[in-house]
């Protein structure tokens, strides 16, 4: 364990060793900085980031969403030229189906703007999609989008990558240190306080996916961000589901997503109704519904057992979009301090966040995404936000916890 002493300086700290900090920090060190340091109380990649799905998907229900999915997307084809590994992205193609006349009309709505972003999307009528997935029950749909450079990515080969981008550019990470508060001199930062001791830095990063509210809580930064249990299993193999036969596919209406693995399904889902907390367990019944709706729409699946099952907290934001910007606290901006959070979509915007984040870190502005209304003055006292909710993400909870703080994970 690093000990830092009294003197120990750094041009940037970040908090937190998951996707968006471990990212932000290689971009930073990337940038310029000659010293950053990364914080992670756990070890790297220990929150919700070696616990993802992996799902990158790029067709986004707002422009926002688009262009950090497409960011990211290019991102991960670009690793292994950059640093020699890769996250293990793989383009496996993503169908999004309609089963109503109000799921056609919203899905090109939102095709029509994808387009128009330069996204690479087009409609299936239900004859081109059940040829597309032959597992899928056929006649089920009314069509739906499809885009062929969606795919995944394998969460821990992800936390692989940034720690060997890491350790290879230099950046000083800091495993099992918590960061415990910041140091302030009026109303701009100067370092921060670990479990360690004291570190000077003129500019600090917070992030902490399901726990990014108790991160701010401890230097009085409202955070209207949660964690809630979402539950991800993976079903036996089976020759139906070979790779090759199965795109990709997010049933909207249910909140049910699955892809191959290994062979046979991954599919994940958020109960709706779940209030906000930690995740210590598989919630069986729920993992029951979660089947049986799969079982309608790829009937293979009835038979088969589960090789795995896992629960863990995934990170929310109240309108389910990404936080990038300065720290705010009682209304003033906080100089020098910058808040980054993927708002449970870390694995498809995650390395957008963070370059997005490092760049308004130094220079206050960024060309990833406009993020001009993904700041903290976008929520109100009770931490509702100005902005529309996503319409294409996880049934997560609609509001924030009311008391930040809460959820402190062990
Ligand atoms: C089951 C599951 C499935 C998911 N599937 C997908 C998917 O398919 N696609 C997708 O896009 N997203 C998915 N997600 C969401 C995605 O994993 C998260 O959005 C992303 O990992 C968040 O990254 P992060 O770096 O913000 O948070 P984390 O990975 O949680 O990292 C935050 C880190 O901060 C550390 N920390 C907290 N407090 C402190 C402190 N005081 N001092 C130092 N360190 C601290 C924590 O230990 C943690 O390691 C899924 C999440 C879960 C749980």
């Amino acid at each position: 364990m690093h000990t830092s002493g009294p003197a120990d300086a750094a041009d940037a700290v970040v908090v937190g060793g998951g996707t968006v900090g471990g990212w932000c920090a290689y971009f930073l060190r990337r940038a310029g900085l000659s010293r950053v340091i990364l914080l992670e109380k756990r070890t790297l990649g220990q929150g919700a980031t070696s616990r993802a799905a992996g799902i990158v998907r790029t067709q986004g229900g707002t422009p926002w969403a688009v262009r950090l999915g497409e960011w990211s997307r290019k991102f991960y084809l670009s690793q292994h030229d950059e640093l020699g590994i890769d996250s293990g992205f793989t383009p496996q193609g993503y169908v999004l189906p309609a089963f109503t006349d109000d799921d056609v009309v919203a899905a090109r709505e939102r095709m029509a703007m994808q387009t128009r972003l330069g996204l690479n999307v087009r409609w299936l009528e239900p004859g081109q999609l059940d040829a597309l997935n032959p597992t899928l029950a056929p006649g089920r749909t009314l069509g739906g989008t499809y885009c062929a450079e969606d795919g995944y990515l394998t969460p821990p080969r992800n936390v692989t990558a940034y720690a060997v981008a890491l350790a290879t550019c230099g950046v000083d990470i800091r495993e099992r240190i918590t960061f415990t508060g910041l140091t302030l001199d009026g109303g701009r930062v100067t370092g921060v306080q670990t479990s360690a001791g004291p570190i000077s830095a003129p500019l600090v990063v917070l992030t902490g996916g399901p726990e990014l509210a108790d991160v701010g809580a401890l230097s009085r930064i409202r955070i209207p961000a949660g964690g809630v249990r979402h539950q991800v299993a993976v079903t036996q193999p089976h020759p139906d589901l070979s790779a090759e036969r199965v795109p990709m596919v997010f049933d909207l209406a249910a909140g049910l997503y699955w892809r191959p693995e290994e062979g046979g399904l991954l599919f994940g889902m958020s109960n709706p109704d779940e209030p906000p907390g930690e995740a210590s367990s598989v919630d069986e019944p729920y993992l029951a519904v979660m089947r049986q709706r799969l079982a309608e729409l790829v009937p293979v699946t009835a038979g088969l057992g589960l090789r795995r099952t896992w629960a863990a907290t995934i990170d929310y934001t109240p309108d389910h979009l990404p936080i990038i910007g300065p720290a705010i606290v009682a209304g003033e901006v906080l100089g020098g301090v910058t808040v980054a959070g993927a708002g449970g979509a870390g694995m498809m915007w995650g390395p957008a966040v963070a370059r997005a984040a490092a760049d308004v870190a130094l220079h206050g502005t960024t060309e990833v995404v406009d993020v001009a209304d993904l700041g903290l003055d976008r929520f109100d006292e009770a931490g509702n936000s100005r902005l529309g909710t996503d319409p294409i993400a996880l049934p997560f909870p609609e509001h924030a916890p009311q008391a930040p703080g809460r959820l402190t994970l062990s």
